[in-house]
C-alpha cells in the first residue's frame, strides 16, 4: 500500500519530548518553545516569532490583529483551505473570493485588483505547494490602498521569492504577517502545530497578549508590569512544550527533510513530464522567482471524469493519490449566505488537480511504481 501521507520521526523527537517531562514544565512558552522560535527569527529572519496549536489558529490570531469589524472585506483565492478564509469570518468579515491563475492554482494578481473595494482591508495570498505567489505586485497593491497582507504561508516553509531588483526573501517574511502550519501533511511536522509570523512591530506587544487568553501574561513574565489581568480580547493559542519539544528535533533536520522532498519531487516531475508533453496532463509550475520546497506533487487532470478513472485505475495496485480543496466558492457555508459564483480556474483545479503520495519516508521503489502506473493508465488508454 502506498497512502498519500505517512507521518515520520528523523532524531530526537522522542527524547526532547522525554526530557520536556522530566524538566517539570510541559506546558507552553517553556524551553522548547524559545528554541522554536529562535530558530525561525535566525533562520528565516522573522521579525518576530509565536508559535501556536495550529495554523489555523494563527490565522485567527491574524484576523483579532487586523481589527477586522463586521462588513471588512478579506480578499482570499477560493481555491484553498477553509481556515485561509473562515478565520475572517469569524470576525465578521465578508471574503471576497477571487480566482487562481490558469497555469498554477495561486491567486491572480489581476483578479485582486479587480476586487479591490473601500471597504477592503486584507488581502490573503496562499502559497500553493509552496509556491510564492507574485508577492512583488501584491505588496504593490497593499500599499496603494492601505491593505494588510497576511501570507497564508502553511506549505510554504524555506521557500523563497525574489524580488525585481534582486532581494530573496523567504516566505512567510514578506506581508505584514504570516501563518504556517506543522500539521502532520506538512514538510516538518508536530502533529498539531504551527506559527504567527509577524513583520511589522507594531503588532508585537498585542500579539502576545492575544495569544495568552487576552491577558498581559508574557509581559508579566519579562518582568515589565507588576501583576497581569484581562486587557484585550484574545484566546488560549499557545501549544505546549510537548509540542515543541517534537517540533524542535524536527527543525534540527530541515536541510536532510528538505532535500530529501526536493528529490522525491524532481523525480515525479522527470517521470511524468512526457504525458505533459504528450498533452495528457498539466504538471507543477514553478515562476522563475519562486522556489520549490518540495511540499507536493500535483498532476492536473483534463476533466474530472479522467482524475476519477485515474484514482480508480491506482486503487487497483493499492496507490492512494487524494484530490484537493472544494474551490470555497461552491462550498455549503458561503453558498448558504451567498448568491453562486464561477470561478473557473478555481473550479477546474477542484476537479482536475490529484495530489500524488509525497512524504519523507517514501521509498524510491514506491515512487516508481507510482509513476508507472500513471504513464499506463494514459498509455494503454
Ligand atoms: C494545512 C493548511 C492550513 C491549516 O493548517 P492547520 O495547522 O491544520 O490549522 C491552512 N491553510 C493552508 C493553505 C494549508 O495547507
Amino acid at each position: 500500500m502506498i497512502p498519500f501521507n505517512k507521518p515520520f520521526i528523523i532524531g530526537n523527537e522522542l527524547k526532547y519530548i522525554e526530557e520536556a517531562v522530566k524538566s517539570g514544565k510541559i506546558s507552553g512558552d517553556g524551553l522548547f518553545t524559545k528554541k522554536c522560535n529562535q530558530f525561525f527569527e535566525s533562520r528565516y529572519g522573522f521579525q518576530k516569532v509565536l508559535l501556536t496549536t495550529s495554523c489555523t489558529d494563527a490565522l485567527e490570531m491574524a484576523a483579532i490583529l487586523c481589527n477586522i469589524k463586521e462588513g471588512d472585506e478579506v480578499i482570499v483565492p477560493s481555491y484553498t483551505f477553509v481556515s485561509s478564509a473562515n478565520a475572517f469570518a469569524l470576525r465578521g468579515a465578508k471574503i471576497v473570493f477571487v480566482d487562481s491563475e490558469a497555469n498554477q492554482p495561486n491567486i491572480c494578481v489581476k483578479e485582486i485588483e479587480k476586487h479591490i473595494t473601500s471597504k477592503t482591508k486584507v488581502i490573503i495570498p496562499v502559497h500553493y505547494a509552496g509556491v510564492a505567489c507574485d508577492m512583488e505586485a501584491i505588496m504593490n497593491l497593499a500599499k496603494a490602498h492601505h491593505l494588510i497582507v497576511v501570507e497564508d504561508a502553511a506549505q510554504a516553509i524555506d521557500s523563497y521569492y525574489t524580488f525585481s531588483n534582486g532581494t530573496r526573501k523567504p516566505l512567510g517574511s514578506i506581508g505584514h504577517m504570516a501563518a504556517f502550519s506543522f500539521h502532520e501533511t506538512k514538510n516538518v511536522i508536530a502533529g498539531e502545530g504551527g506559527l504567527l509570523a509577524i513583520n511589522d512591530p507594531q503588532y508585537n506587544e498585542r500579539a502576545e497578549i492575544i495569544r495568552e487568553k487576552g491577558t498581559n501574561r508574557s509581559a508579566f513574565f519579562r518582568g515589565e508590569v507588576n501583576k497581569y489581568g484581562w486587557v484585550d480580547i484574545g484566546s488560549s493559542f499557545l501549544p505546549s512544550e510537548l509540542i515543541s519539544a517534537f517540533l524542535y528535533a524536527q527543525l534540527e533536520h530541515i536541510d536532510q527533510i528538505q532535500e530529501k522532498r526536493i528529490s522525491i519531487w524532481n523525480k515525479y516531475y522527470k517521470g511524468l513530464k512526457g504525458l505533459e508533453n504528450s498533452g495528457y496532463i498539466q504538471l507543477p509550475v514553478i515562476p522563475e522567482n519562486a522556489t520549490n520546497n518540495g511540499h507536493m506533487f500535483y498532476i492536473v487532470c483534463k476533466n474530472y471524469e479522467e482524475r476519477t478513472g485515474l484514482i480508480n485505475y491506482l486503487k487497483k495496485f493499492d496507490i492512494h493519490p487524494v484530490f484537493h480543496y472544494l474551490s470555497l466558492n461552491k462550498s455549503e457555508f458561503f453558498l448558504s449566505n451567498n448568491a453562486s459564483i464561477d470561478i473557473p480556474n478555481s473550479d477546474r483545479y477542484t476537479d482536475c488537480l490529484l495530489r500524488l503520495p509525497f512524504f519523507y519516508e517514501l521509498k524510491e521503489e514506491e515512487q516508481t511504481c507510482v509513476i508507472n502506473h500513471i504513464n499506463e493508465f494514459y498509455l494503454n488508454k
